[in-house]
């Protein structure tokens, strides 16, 4: 039996959390074909992010906004190399979260965080480690990353790191498979943004994943699921998946209503969605992109579609910020003060605000900007431009989806 049919057969699952349209969901998830995967960054970007489409069976919908969730599997060879630096073999037996028995192999694929190393996982496995399993010097070193004093000492720790670089440091800890299930967390699923609409698309779901790759310590790793999605999942792959609604996140019930959407890199996914669906329904609403990657030449992400769409007119207007293209750095939030008198005319005409992408640091500078915009719109105070954005949370026309 296959790793998926394993982890699908899976009777008793944990209880629906509230996701999809429809019968399936992330316990229950839908085995469903890549229809499409294709590159959309040129060539020459160290950047990699994939257009990559997925077949939906009738009665599987979705709405602009909502996201499709994939539970992810690990390479073989990075389970190989856990398994090796384990000692263990992966026909070795164990039981899932579900009191069910499945191999190890399956386990450390589908089940299990072997990935990105966590505090948690550094403290479940010292102590398990105990000065008799691992070596005193080792045991000492292992100690000294656990408990709230040690937070900042673990965090620097794991940054960088996963599992197998754990096992190597301190090894001898896991003395049978089945404690693997006390130290390592499981796996979750990935949600992307479905970057298409379904008047446009009916029978698939879109998406538009950046794959994580990097290089650390020697290793070149990649994101479990962004990793398999960009390397393993080809056309005609079978992937379980579910759709995930996100009721926080939708267009205007108005379709005459301005929108205003700032999407730089994969934040772009949505707004895709969104200026479909309007098209299809043949909305009037004026539309404002705002895209932003590293450099124009290779990163400009559905360029060609985006052009298409200012001719035929759903696009009003589109701004774009390649940070990389010259020695300064210029960012989405920028272009948002460059035409912040313009932004506050669209506001004051009813337009709805839209954010997508990086939580960290984009989604504040984003915020910072707007504010500002307001303010010198309203010739007031930050406190006021505060209020008017409270005021528009309100009316549910400032949205965000970061992540
Ligand atoms: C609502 C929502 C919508 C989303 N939409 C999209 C979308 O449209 N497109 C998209 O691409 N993603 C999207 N994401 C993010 C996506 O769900 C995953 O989090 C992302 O693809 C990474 O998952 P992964 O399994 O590939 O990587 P993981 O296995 O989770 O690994 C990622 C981790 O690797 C580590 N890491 C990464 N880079 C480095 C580095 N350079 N150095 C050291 N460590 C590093 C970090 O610990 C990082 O957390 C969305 C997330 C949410 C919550």
């Amino acid at each position: 039996m296959s790793s998926v049919q394993e982890m699908l057969s899976a009777a008793d699952r944990a209880p629906s959390d509230v996701d999809g349209t429809s019968k399936y969901t992330r316990n229950n998830p839908y085995s469903s074909t890549v229809v499409s995967n294709y590159p959309l960054n040129s060539e020459n970007t160290v950047k990699e992010t994939r257009h990559i489409a997925f077949a939906l069976e009738a009665g599987m919908t979705y709405s602009p906004g909502d996201s499709l969730g994939v539970l992810p599997e690990y390479r073989a060879e990075a389970v190989a190399e856990v398994l090796a630096a384990l000692g263990f073999t992966g026909e070795a037996r164990v039981l899932n979260y579900y009191k069910q028995e499945v191999s190890l192999d399956v386990a450390m694929r589908s089940w299990l965080t072997i990935g990105k190393l966590t505090r948690g996982t550094v403290g479940q496995y010292a102590k398990l480690a105990g000065a008799p399993r691992v070596g005193g010097r080792g045991y000492d070193a292992l100690k000294q990353m656990c408990g709230p004093e040690n937070k900042e000492r673990a965090e620097e720790y794991c940054w960088g790191r996963e599992f197998i670089d754990l096992i190597t440091d301190f090894p001898g800890a896991v003395t049978d498979p089945q404690e693997l299930f006390n130290v390592l967390p499981r796996l979750a699923a990935r949600l992307y943004s479905i970057s298409s609409s379904q008047l446009a698309h009916p029978s698939a779901a879109e998406t538009t994943v950046r794959v994580v790759r990097y290089s650390s310590l020697g290793r070149e790793r990649q994101g479990v699921a962004s990793g398999e999605l960009g390397e393993r999942a080809v056309v005609g792959a079978v992937l379980p998946i579910f759709l995930h609604s996100n009721q926080n996140f939708r267009l205007p019930e108005d379709g005459s209503a301005p929108v205003i959407m700032i999407g730089p890199g994969t934040g772009v996914a949505p707004f895709r969605a969104f200026l479909e669906e309007r098209q299809a329904k043949g909305e009037r609403g004026k539309n404002w992109l705002f895209f932003g990657d590293q450099h124009e030449a290779t990163d400009f992400l559905y360029r060609e579609q985006w052009a298409a769409m200012q001719q035929q007119g759903t696009l009003t207007r589109m701004d774009t910020a390649f940070s990389r293209d010259q020695p300064h750095k210029i960012y989405v939030q920028d272009r948002i003060r460059e035409n912040a008198a313009e932004i506050y005319a669209w506001l004051q005409d009813g337009a709805y605000f839209y954010v997508c992408g990086d939580a960290v640091h984009m989604a504040k500078a984003v915020e910072s900007a707007l504010l500002d915009a307001i303010a010198q719109g309203l010739n007031g105070t930050p406190e006021r431009a505060a209020e008017y954005l409270a005021v528009m949370k309100q009316q549910k026309r400032y949205q965000r989806d970061v992540y």
